[in-house]
């Protein structure tokens, strides 16, 4: 039985988001489904994986719900499922921006993957932003992308504050499946910048299209997966590099001594060598993490 994962998101309003998580989460276990999904007054998003069968029926039963009827889910094969565990939870925004009034303002234009690739491939003088965090811009990214230094989406209002020379430019904002982008372009709007295009799908949906052509690295996920890597020539495939030995890699851990915890870009024989640690000192802390996936 082929496994699926899907990622989606809808703005749209939900009067009653406890009632709606509750009745959510029934139909997720009933379909046997693993993941995340994040119910707001806004809307919804969600990264949920399972059977292909039970996959199909989820996504029949959301897009039949009222102001869901045009949700787009982003599909991919995977081998095993890659959430532990189902969880709905009630957020109070999908993306934490804490702009009260943003709900409601225009995103920029959708700027299709084909027309990313024919900005890049016609040489248009364009601005293209990471609008992720800094630690996943980090294993990938696409060509000549300003990776603003973010530790959260909270601080895109300081990082619009340092691109007021590109206000005049044609801009393209991208994040992984292009929830985040919808407000970081409408703010980028709101702040006076002309011509603001947003990349309609995300990473997700250009990097199936075009792997091997403007996307470098890999991309990373919020799953068991950790990283998606699309590219197969050898130098795109990947942006960083080991913070311990120094060869090329796109994969990270979180330092398993818990009172550690960095994130730090770490290739697979170092995982195993230290032990899923960053150091040494951290190998012996008696405070780790229990390992679900690796
Ligand atoms: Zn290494
Ligand atoms: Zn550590």
């Amino acid at each position: 039985m082929a496994l699926k994962i899907i990622s989606f998101y809808k703005y749209t309003e939900i009067e009653n988001p406890e009632k709606f998580r509750d009745e959510h989460q029934s139909l997720c276990e009933n379909l046997s489904l693993n993941g995340k999904i994040y119910i707001a007054f806004e809307g919804i998003n969600g990264n949920v994986c399972g059977e292909e069968e039970n996959i199909n029926q989820y996504k029949n039963k959301l897009s039949s719900l009222k102001g869901f009827e045009n949700i787009i889910f982003k599909e991919d094969e995977i081998s095993d499922y890659v959430f532990p565990k189902m969880h709905v939870r009630v957020k109070k925004e999908l993306v934490n921006l804490s702009i009260e009034e943003l709900t409601n303002e225009k995103g920029g234009e959708r700027l299709s993957p084909e027309k990313l690739l024919e900005f890049y491939e016609t040489g248009k003088d364009f601005i293209v932003i990471d609008t992720r965090n800094s630690y996943e811009s980090k294993i990938g990214h696409f060509k000549n992308a300003l990776q603003p230094e973010m530790k959260n989406f909270r601080e895109w209002p300081i990082v619009v504050e340092t691109l007021s020379e590109y206000k005049d430019k044609t801009i393209v904002t991208y994040c992984t499946g292009g929830i985040r982008c919808e407000k970081a372009s409408a703010y980028l709007i709101k702040k006076g910048f002309k011509n603001v295009y947003q990349l309609d799908g995300g990473i997700l949906t250009y990097i199936k299209k075009y792997p091997d052509t403007f996307w470098h690295g890999g991309m990373f996920v919020f799953d068991g997966r950790k990283v998606v890597e699309p590219n197969t020539k050898d130098e795109l495939k990947h942006t960083a590099n080991c913070e311990l030995c120094g060869n090329p890699t796109s994969y990270y851990i979180n330092c398993h001594n818990l009172d550690c915890d960095k994130l730090i870009v770490c290739c697979k024989n170092c995982t195993t060598k230290y032990n899923y640690c960053c150091s040494q000192k951290c190998e012996k802390s008696p405070r780790k993490r229990e390992r679900i996936y690796e």
